[in-house]
């Protein structure tokens, strides 16, 4: 038997766009299904026809070939399959065009299987603790199966009943002027059944809410946001339906000394003037004891110094940062009579020292002179 043309099986002219070609099949698919004639040979050729016309049409690559060479192009083509676009089985053209009219169930029958939601749990924990690792248990609250009515919803004795609106189909067909849309069942909500005596202790739900404690292993260098996945201890599906997963997210609380900036710790130390001026040795904090710093001669208070290797090892791999010390040059206050004639006497050799000893104030004032200076013109 001679084929016919693939625009002519679906309708379409030869420069019909992709949505005309999907519109097209979709009708003829509907009116053809082999479900709905069933052991009608000729809607089943129909069907086929236009399967294989849209698969063809639907792929650039294979309506080119076909609009170049007709059926000769693209007979060898097709049922290769393999990569590329051209490698849409069956099931992928069926999902991708009934996707909406069968709910994505491909028409299955009885009740829906559902997967249980993802369930989300904030984890405070400490820097140290984040930075570390840690084994914590957690209680979280968690749908489970009605141990009363073994997960049914039907009280005991009884049991779901075939929804008989939609005979367990879980959809409904209506008719609307010539066309026939397919709906979810309202009565059943596409369930397929209906309790019509509900368990006492679930209310028909089948599911209960428990605590459960679960062990946890927050690995070594997490963040705020970090999310750790355990999979499966999500609530409980529906029907039977494979449970959701538990999301673990990190929240670090803020801690009295370090910051953290990725794998580096930053912290703010302050250092008295005479250490500034002269240099010496600072002991500073880390998460693993203190360290001493070397605090060279003529500091300005904001200098970030640099302590190697004393940050964090992030939790995704690299290795350890650094952490940062700001020093603060503090202002001394509450001083004696004596101290105060020293730093008098300090300050009346600085001044003598033309700028030397304090060349930032003496640039910031010659800055200052020469706008004054700009103002007289
Ligand atoms: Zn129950
Ligand atoms: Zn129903």
């Amino acid at each position: 038997m001679a084929k016919r043309d693939y625009y002519e099986v679906l309708g379409v002219a030869k420069n019909a766009a992709d949505a005309e070609l999907k519109k097209a099949y979709r009708r003829l698919a509907m009116k053809y299904h082999p479900d709905r004639n069933p052991g009608d040979t000729e809607a089943e050729n129909q069907f086929k026809e236009a399967k294989e016309a849209y698969e063809v049409l639907s792929d650039s690559q294979k309506r080119a070939a076909y609009d170049q060479f007709g059926h000769a192009g693209v007979d060898g083509m097709r049922g290769m399959g393999g990569g590329g676009p051209g490698g849409a089985s069956f099931s992928d053209i069926f999902s991708d065009v009934f996707g909406d009219i069968f709910g994505g169930g491909g028409g299955a029958r009885g009740a829906r299987v559902f997967r249980g939601a993802d369930l989300r749990y904030t984890l405070e924990m400490s820097l140290e603790d984040a930075v570390r690792g840690k084994d914590v248990d957690i209680q979280v609250p968690t749908l489970v199966a009605c141990s009363v009515c073994e997960g049914s919803g039907a009280a005991k004795g009884s049991s779901p009943q075939t929804c008989p609106t939609c005979h367990g189909h879980g959809d409904v067909r209506i008719q609307q002027g010539f066309f026939s849309v397919q709906q979810t069942c309202p009565r059943c909500h596409g369930e397929g059944r209906v309790i019509t005596d509900p368990c006492r202790s679930c209310h028909g739900r089948g599911r209960v809410e428990e605590r459960k404690t679960l062990s946890v292993k927050i690995p070594a260098g997490v963040d705020s946001g970090d999310r750790i996945r355990l999979s499966g201890e999500g609530e409980s599906g529906e029907n039977g339906g494979p449970p959701g997963d538990l999301y673990v997210q990190v929240a670090v609380r803020e801690h009295a000394i370090f910051k953290r900036d990725g794998a580096n710790l930053r912290c703010e130390v302050p250092i008295n003037m005479v250490v500034a001026a002269l240099g010496g040795e600072l002991d500073v904090p880390t998460l693993d004891g203190r360290v001493s710093l070397k605090i060279p001669a003529g500091t300005q208070s904001g200098k970030v110094f640099r302590v190697r290797g004393k940050g964090v090892s992030p939790v995704r791999g690299g290795g350890p940062g650094d952490l940062l010390v700001r020093v603060n040059v503090e202002t001394p206050v509450n001083l004696t009579r004596e101290q105060s004639e020293l730093l008098e006497k300090l300050g009346e050799t600085l001044d003598a020292g033309a700028g030397r000893h304090t060349p930032e104030a003496s640039s910031w004032l010659d800055g200052v002179k020469r706008f004054f200076d700009d103002l007289k013109f």
